[in-house]
């Protein structure tokens, strides 16, 4: 089977300044990579659909959907938050976004592909169900995984955040869901300070100091991922694939190299692969620093797809 690669033209299209490290040449970059890898050819590519108001409701309210979308400026940039702003193509890349994940789900689900990887921004993980914020509009994850559980039926699955910052958007929505554990890492104390107190039972959160290297990741996934994951048994693994940690991005203090988000692929490759009839959902969150993003993202790439 194939691993489907899913992308919209209008996720290249969100622009928030020309300042901002959440931007389209992210997107470039990782096509670049792709190309000069060679593995752009054995990827299945699909255009991302619209996602449907009501896909995107099963995480977030009808008036939040609405002020999102009643914020969008006929031209120039509209600030959220200091970090988070919308320009006139924003909301079709948003809502493409969620559509990509969305469909990634129905390929999976539908053994139309073994695996699918969403090249897409805006990013989701820091959303929650009432704020955007951090870059992200909708929790593009959290709207796939709702897709599985109440669109296809499954009763559990997993979600994987190895994404620098802690995905307390993804936290905020599923806290206290049975159907769901999350397993994550990231870089604490740091942005957005949460992933460490009241933590509900099915998130398996390590944060980890800065300066943190690959050892550090090995030794979570190990210890408080694995016994979670294999306790729960996924029936499918979504993945949150933030590359922002590798130590070639300034955005934050952590160490990771594509070696080590090569074993974190194979590790929840297994994963799936013992539990989930092999059944992965990858979904682009962060990676600020352009050659690392696109170098990860092959590598992520070929791992998932056996290339
Ligand atoms: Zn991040």
């Amino acid at each position: 089977m194939v691993t489907a690669y899913i992308n919209h033209v209008a996720c290249t299209k969100h622009d928030m300044g020309r300042a901002h490290p959440e931007s389209p040449a992210r997107l470039a970059a990782i096509e670049d990579h792709l190309i000069s890898s060679g593995i752009a050819g054995l990827l299945e590519r699909h255009d991302a659909p619209a996602a449907k108001v009501s896909e995107v409701a099963r995480v977030h309210p009808l008036e939040y959907i609405e002020a999102i979308r009643a914020a969008s400026p006929r031209a120039g940039i509209v600030h959220l938050d200091p970090d988070t702003a919308m320009c006139p193509h924003t909301w079709d890349a948003v809502l493409h976004a969620s559509g990509a994940a969305v469909l990634a789900t129905d390929l999976v689900v539908e053994r139309r592909a073994s695996s699918a990887f969403c090249a897409v921004r805006p990013p989701g993980h820091h959303a929650t169900r009432t704020r955007p914020m951090g870059f992200c509009f909708f929790n593009n994850v959290a709207v796939a995984a709702k897709h599985a559980l109440e669109h296809h039926g499954l009763e559990r699955v997993a979600i994987i955040d190895f994404d620098v910052h802690h995905g307390n958007g993804t936290e905020d929505i599923f806290s206290d869901d049975e159907r769901v554990v999350m397993a994550s890492i990231f870089q604490h104390p740091f942005y957005p300070y949460s992933g460490t107190e009241n933590v509900a039972p099915n998130m398996a959160n390590v944060p980890l100091p800065a300066g943190s290297d690959g050892k550090a990741l090995r030794t979570a996934v190990e210890k408080i991922w694995m016994p979670a994951l294999d306790d729960f048994a996924p029936q499918m693994v979504f993945v949150s694939a933030g590359f922002d940690a590798h130590v070639e991005d300034d955005m934050a203090m952590l160490r990771f190299t594509e070696a080590d988000y090569a074993w974190v692929t194979q590790r929840i490759k297994e994963v799936a692969d013992k539990y989930a009839d092999g059944r992965i959902v990858s979904v682009l969150e962060g990676g600020y620093a352009l050659s690392a993003l696109g170098r990860s993202v092959v590598t992520h790439l070929k791992v998932l797809g056996g290339f």
